[in-house]
């Protein structure tokens, strides 16, 4: 009997643990944050989107049409539309993933260490949704020497509007 009230007691602090109010909140822009079940996820996101973004899976290289995308603009999380990266920092990176030197603010993305497949690698996620976007190396360009190796996928694009820069 003792053992089963054990167990049970566990079963009830494992949720009650990942939903409590006292978890650091992540530094969103606007404290914006997006919160939703896989099978809402599911929903949402298209099988690929879904893989790489909720289960951190990576595109094939030379998959995504924002690999060749040279057009002003800016790039969101196709998750949740979080402004993430800016066509200003994007380079030619030849791996065939979009690259960035930088995010489009401090505060869009959020570094964590990955472990997986026996290298230490940093990935990098949407601050809003937790979404997996890519991996950040310290083998880019000038000014910051970053490499932000990103999944098209994950993300999408939409240009400047040039009435609206001229208006400004
Ligand atoms: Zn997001």
């Amino acid at each position: 009997m003792k053992t089963l009230l054990i167990l049970a007691s566990l079963a009830w602090s494992t949720p009650l643990l990942i939903s409590t109010p006292n978890a650091p909140a992540l530094p969103t822009q606007g404290g914006r944050k997006v919160v939703k079940t896989e099978a809402e996820w599911k929903k949402t996101l298209t099988p690929d989107q879904f893989t790489v973004l909720r289960k951190e899976g990576t595109e094939r290289a030379f998959s995504s049409p924002l690999n060749d995308n040279h057009e002003q603009g800016v790039f969101y999380c196709a998750g949740c539309h979080n402004a993430v990266f800016a066509s200003d920092a994007k380079f030619e990176s030849g791996t065939g993933w979009p690259s960035f030197y930088k995010p489009i603010a401090k505060n869009a993305v959020t570094e964590k260490s990955d472990k997986a497949y026996g290298m230490v690698r940093t990935e990098i996620e949407c601050s809003v949704c937790g979404g997996h976007l890519g991996h950040v190396f310290d083998d880019g360009p000038k000014p910051t020497g970053l490499r932000y190796c990103m999944n098209g996928v994950a993300m999408t694009f939409e240009k400047a509007d040039p009435k609206k820069e001229a208006g400004k």
